[in-house]
């Protein structure tokens, strides 16, 4: 005997927050990138990353394969010798040394 399926209602996923609100209450965590296009807002703690990752010697022996990869790293190229990136991962981290401490 073949059962009847039960489809159950799922709501969709709507998220509540309110962004305006959340960038009021935290000023100065985002920031806008001049290094990419279209006005790239992202957080501190993000850019410093990008930095750090577009310094690492790894990325030195990629080609152009895999293409995703090459993408990527040339992505990360206004990155590598980004003042503003610098100064982020700098503070980014002085934060974990602190927090290791
Ligand atoms: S390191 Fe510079 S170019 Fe890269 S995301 Fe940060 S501000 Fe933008």
């Amino acid at each position: 005997m073949r059962r009847m399926r039960r489809t159950r209602k799922q709501k969709p996923f709507i998220p509540t927050i309110d962004t305006e609100a959340w960038l009021a209450d935290n000023p100065g965590v985002m920031i806008e990138c001049p290094g990419q296009p279209g006005k790239l807002r992202l957080t501190k703690e993000a850019c410093a990353r990008r930095h750090m990752a577009a310094n690492e010697p790894r990325w030195a022996k990629i080609g152009a394969e895999p293409f995703h990869i090459f993408v990527f790293k040339m992505n990360l190229v206004p990155c590598r010798e980004c003042e503003i990136g610098a100064q982020n991962a700098k503070e980014l981290n002085l934060e974990a040394e602190a927090e290791a401490a």
